[in-house]
């Protein structure tokens, strides 16, 4: 896909009215701490279908509601935009830290219809991550929530 100057609070605002409704039907309150205009050498559409997995993982930490906080900023280095979503859900312990981001890895348990999660999200997110030059990362602590931290290069990388 094609990548282009994208504007990554434009990116987020547009995730949001996807996921809206099902984040207020959660009763997951959103927090948008946006600082400037950062921008991003990225594929629109690739980094807003990450934002969207990243958001409804989120949410599906957050069983009984919560706050999901995003921020948007330029980095001091001045070469990467960075997003963070950070949830107050229900964590992830150490030894899956590494794990989450395999292809299948899944904790979520099929529901009534023998739907679960396919465990490919994340491991789709850190490809295409890649594939732009970037990072994406975790921090999290149980019980308390997780934090998922993605940079952008801001200018087109020679490959
Ligand atoms: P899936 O959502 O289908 O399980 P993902 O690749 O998106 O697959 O996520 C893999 C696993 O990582 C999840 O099953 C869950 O255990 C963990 N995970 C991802 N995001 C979060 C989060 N925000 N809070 C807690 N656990 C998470
Ligand atoms: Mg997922």
């Amino acid at each position: 896909a094609q990548r282009e100057t994208t504007d990554l609070v434009k990116l987020v605002e547009e995730v949001l009215v996807l996921t809206d409704k099902d984040l207020g039907k959660h009763r997951v309150h959103v927090e948008k701490r946006f600082h400037g205009r950062p921008m991003a050498m990225a594929a629109a559409g690739q980094i807003e279908q990450i934002l969207v997995n990243l958001v409804i993982n989120a949410r599906q930490s957050m069983p009984n509601g919560g706050r999901l906080r995003i921020e948007v900023r330029e980095l001091p280095d001045g070469e990467m935009s960075e997003i963070k979503l950070s949830d107050t859900g229900v964590g992830i312990p150490p030894e899956n830290l590494r794990l989450i981001f395999e292809p299948f890895f899944t904790t979520k348990q099929p529901d009534e219809y023998g739907r679960g999660g396919t465990g490919l999200g994340l491991s789709v997110c850190r490809q295409i991550i890649e594939q732009h030059h970037g990072r994406i990362r975790v921090e999290s602590v149980v019980g308390k929530g997780s934090t998922f931290t993605i940079k952008l290069p801001k200018k087109r990388v020679e490959e």
